[in-house]
């Protein structure tokens, strides 16, 4: 699993429309698509993603956002697929984010900030694992 991670595309990307944009941008910086899904996170499946952050302030925050909506879910395969993302989706705020970054082009704001990837190997497969059966990634 070391050349995959994993994205979604944020409930505000999703209202605001900017789904096909985002995987164009996507697929034009190498990334190739293993497993694609139009869902939406319970509440319960939020506090589960983000347990890491179930200590901080913003955590209710985090969930009730990230349920509000559908997302997309993605895994993606590239060389360095997991550091090589984080450099195209940009800083968490995205007042901070590189110019081009996805965050940049896309995110509102520091909660609201449009997509995830993961940050690192091993939380690209329990992220992965997370979204998709076996039978759902090629
Ligand atoms: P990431 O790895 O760049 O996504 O950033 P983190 O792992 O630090 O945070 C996870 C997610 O929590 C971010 O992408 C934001 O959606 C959200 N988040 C982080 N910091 C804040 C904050 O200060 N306020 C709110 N409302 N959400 C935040």
């Amino acid at each position: 699993m070391a050349n995959t991670t994993l994205m979604m595309i944020k409930p505000d990307a999703f209202e605001n429309g900017h789904i096909g944009n985002i995987l164009e941008k996507v697929t034009s910086a190498g990334f190739k698509i293993k497993a694609l899904k139009l869902t939406q996170l319970t509440k319960r499946d939020a506090e589960t993603f983000y347990e890491v952050h179930s200590e901080r302030p913003f955590f209710g925050e985090l969930v009730s956002f990230m349920t509000r909506g559908p997302i997309v879910a993605a895994l993606l395969e590239k060389e360095n697929a997991v550091s090589d993302f984080r450099t195209l989706i940009g800083a968490t705020n995205p007042a901070e984010a590189a110019e081009g970054t996805l965050r940049k082009l896309y995110a509102t704001s520091m909660g609201e900030n449009a997509v995830h990837g993961s940050d690192s190997d091993e939380n690209a497969s329990i992220e992965a694992a997370f979204h998709f059966s076996k039978r759902e990634c090629f």
